[in-house]
């Protein structure tokens, strides 16, 4: 397996052959942009001084665009043009945008939503390139315009559509793309973890709009993901979310409200939240169109209440992750606090009761991502700080495989793996004289593929007559530095090969994730048992065609007894393959292998004679 190596022997560069590259955390509901200068990471500041670029995109008639807190500040009057937590749609259906319970006008288009803003339907991947090129306008504007790149954080739970949305938004900012890194991972680089004790590190990441936890393990200055959990539509804004309705409720007439006072009920909930962090009284104040005051007080004990179900949420993430990776809570060293909802003191509180320990919270949780992104892309760059020799490792989240008779999965790359990964396997043919295989990449921990999600189907083609299961056909999957899955199928004799590389038109949903991952547990018995009978299924029918070939071949080896006989067991394993009976397939097939015993026997001693006839023994040594 390869892992991938960042770091170089040799010193430092002088400055001025320094190649500039910036690490961007291109958030839901925040974005930032770093850099290493005069070897330390430094959050860029825009022109006033401020460091968050909120992840807002207003489009107005005229044509124009506004980005970031300009955009915020007339979202109210608004709404439907001001497009906020655009990351939740990256790679992501209108139906699955819809059901994240949004408010805009979704468009149904092939393989991602867009959406109707004054200026036209606009996609993900546009709003998100809006963003990232202001965030390359104030690194070019701080660093001069020689940006050989960056280096762009992603959710660990990103699938393949939302990875390459993202890199597609880059490019379209004019952005080169040294890499996608997973933003727990730039966490811990943020907080020089690759210095510490060696052990079992977690990372706790609560956002805007996204929850993301991640088990790392640190040996010998290697950092390896070993598991990640989490949830794409898990964050602050749910939280606030919560706060809304609570006000919505109180007041009568609420339910006709507009999108505008919705909006500015959400804004006003969210000032009232982030207040709570630091005191224990506050009120939810805001203006109706009307002319209307509200002003609704909520204490942090009754905040609290509220939000409970939703920290157990984020609890029962971070449980599983452990799980994955064999540990108990005991056994994490140090946990890293990242995003800016972990700034509410019951966040601190559970996950502080959950490992046992004090959180770390030292670096500015808004900016730890990024700066982490900026010490990266400086490696990456080629720019290397005294004493760094680290290795960088992330990991797959869910698994990938394979297609195989009967419907069955044949693993490749087991779910957790670490990433860039390739492995190969070798599989056959079916059918004496096959000439095409066809290659169906799933990805899943079901053992049916009708339980797994389908990513790619393609054929090899032209693969030379054989008889059944001697061709050798050797199928590769390989992720590489940003969880993208290329698989090439090789037939070895002939060197014919066919390949895909998998960007699937549209992203997988975390519920579906979870989902997924529960069944597999839960369905683990019933998985098992549908194994076996498809294995024997698969079985008969191979026995079933392979006496059927030989029955063709040398039927005259047989007399009428022994002939009557084969085919009565034959004509049996051929019913009972289709039989939902494990024990009925599998006798059949023994009776069928039992009935052609001596024949098998007397076809070999036939072959062996005709190989032999006309040969010396010479010949033979
Ligand atoms: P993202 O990674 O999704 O862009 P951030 O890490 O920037 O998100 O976090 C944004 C979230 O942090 C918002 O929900 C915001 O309300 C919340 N937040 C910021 N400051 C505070 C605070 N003082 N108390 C509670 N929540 C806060
Ligand atoms: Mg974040």
């Amino acid at each position: 397996m390869a892992l991938l190596q960042i770091s170089e022997p040799g010193e430092s560069p002088a400055p001025h052959e320094r190649k500039l590259a910036v690490g961007i955390d291109l958030g839901t509901t925040n974005s930032l942009v770093a850099a290493v200068r005069s070897s330390v990471p430094e959050v860029l500041l825009d022109e006033t001084g401020r460091a968050l670029l909120p992840s807002a995109v207003r489009y107005l008639p005229d044509g124009a665009m506004v980005v970031g807190y300009d955009a915020l500040a007339t979202q109210a009057e608004d709404p439907s043009n001001t497009i906020v937590s655009v990351k939740r749609f990256m790679g992501r259906t209108a139906d699955e945008a819809r059901a994240s319970g949004a408010r805009y006008d979704f468009v149904d288009a092939p393989g991602m939503v867009r959406l109707q803003t004054v200026q036209g339907e606009v996609s993900p991947i546009e709003v998100s390139s809006h963003i990232l090129a202001q965030l390359r306008a104030r690194a070019t504007a701080a660093l001069g315009d020689d940006l050989v790149g960056a280096v762009i954080t992603v959710p660990a739970y990103f699938d393949d559509a939302q990875r390459q949305a993202t890199r597609d938004a880059a490019r379209l900012a004019g952005l080169n793309v040294l890499r996608l890194l997973n933003e727990p991972t730039a966490a811990a680089i943020a907080y020089g973890l690759e210095n510490a004790a060696e052990g079992v590190y977690a990372v706790y990441d609560l956002g805007g709009g996204t929850f993301d936890v991640s088990i790392l393990r640190l040996t010998k200055g290697v950092f390896e993901v070993i598991a990640t959990g989490g949830d794409t539509a898990l964050g602050g804004d749910d939280f606030d979310a919560l706060i809304a309705e609570r006000v919505a409720a109180s007041l009568p007439g609420a339910d006709r409200w507009s999108r505008q006072d919705r909006r500015a009920l959400t804004v006003a909930a969210r000032a009232a939240r982030e207040r709570l962090s630091a005191e224990t009284h506050t009120a939810i104040t805001f203006q109706l169109q009307d002319g209307t005051q509200v002003d609704s007080p909520l204490s942090r004990a009754q905040f609290e209440v509220l939000a409970e179900p939703l920290i157990e949420r984020t609890l029962a993430c971070a449980r599983r992750a452990l799980r994955d990776a064999a540990l108990q809570p005991a056994d994490v060293k140090g946990v890293v606090m990242v995003g800016g909802a972990t700034r509410m003191p019951i966040v601190r509180r559970a996950v502080g009761e959950l490992f046992g320990q004090t959180p770390l919270t030292d670096l500015d949780p808004d900016q730890v991502v990024a700066l982490g992104a900026a010490l990266q892309a400086n490696l990456l760059a080629g720019n290397r700080l005294p004493g760094e020799d680290w290795l960088l490792l992330d990991v797959i989240p869910l698994s990938l495989g394979l297609e195989t008779m009967g419907g069955l999965v044949e693993r490749i790359i087991p779910r957790n793996s670490t990433i860039p990964v390739a492995r190969a396997q070798e599989f056959t043919t079916f059918k004496d004289g096959q000439s095409a295989m066809s290659i169906h990449v799933v990805q899943g921990e079901r053992e049916l593929v009708s339980a797994c999600r389908s990513l790619a189907r393609f054929e090899l083609r032209g693969i030379p007559p054989m008889v059944a299961g001697a061709a050798r056909i050797r199928v590769t999957f390989q992720v590489d530095a940003d969880g993208l899955l290329g698989v090439t199928a090789r037939e070895q004799s002939s060197g014919i090969e066919a390949s895909v590389v998998v960007k699937p038109s549209y992203g997988l949903s975390d519920d579906e994730i979870t989902r997924m991952l529960a069944d597999s547990i839960s369905q683990a018995d019933a998985d098992a048992r549908a194994r076996m009978l498809r294995e024997q299924q698969v079985e008969a029918r191979q026995l079933v065609e392979s006496v059927r070939a030989a029955l063709a071949a040398d039927a005259d080896l047989l007399d009428p007894r022994e002939r009557a006989e084969i085919d009565g067991a034959l004509q049996a394993a051929d019913t009972a393959q289709h039989r939902e009976d494990v024990e009925a397939v599998r006798a059949a097939v023994q009776a069928l292998s039992d009935a052609t015993a001596s024949f098998a026997a007397r076809r070999m001693d036939r072959s062996i004679r005709t190989a032999l006839s006309g040969r010396k023994l010479d010949d033979l040594t």
